[in-house]
């Protein structure tokens, strides 16, 4: 946010484009629904509640989705810059990238959640 008020392109900030907003509103938003899915599978974790599992691999593949497709935006927002390791986006970019294998990769977290929902 703060690169997009600073980034002058047409002779005003970036973040006076509506493109801009809409992208920034969506990244917020898909963060926000990614992080509330995440708290709901850790109070079932904490409850020991019977579908735990299924909770955490939706919480796993969305957020770990999210991230990704949040940082992808965001590198996006900042141009060629984004691409430069003079500003930290494109690490995030390559970091958050292994979450969608680590621990389990985002179609084994597919697996668990459609055979638990075909179990009921
Ligand atoms: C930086 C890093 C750190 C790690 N640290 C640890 C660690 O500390 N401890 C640890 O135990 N492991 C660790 N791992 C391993 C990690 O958990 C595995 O890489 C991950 O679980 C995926 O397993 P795999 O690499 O064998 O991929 P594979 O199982 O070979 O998967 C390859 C592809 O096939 C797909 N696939 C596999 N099976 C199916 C299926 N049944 N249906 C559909 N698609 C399928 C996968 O989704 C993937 O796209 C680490 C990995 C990395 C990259």
């Amino acid at each position: 946010m703060a690169y997009t008020r600073d980034r002058q392109q047409f002779g005003q900030a970036i973040a006076d484009f509506q493109n801009t907003q809409f992208m920034l509103a969506d990244m917020a938003t898909d963060l926000e629904a990614a992080r509330a899915l995440l708290y709901l599978a850790a109070c079932k974790v904490s409850a020991n509640a019977p579908d735990k599992s299924r909770f955490s691999a939706m919480a796993k593949r969305l957020s770990t989705d999210a991230g990704s497709e949040v940082v992808n935006k965001a590198l996006q927002l900042f141009g060629g810059y984004g691409y430069l390791k003079d500003y930290p986006i494109e690490r995030f970019w390559r970091d958050l990238r292994v979450h969608s294998i680590l621990e389990g990769t985002n179609q084994v977290m597919r697996m668990i959640v459609g055979r638990d929902l075909l179990r009921q």
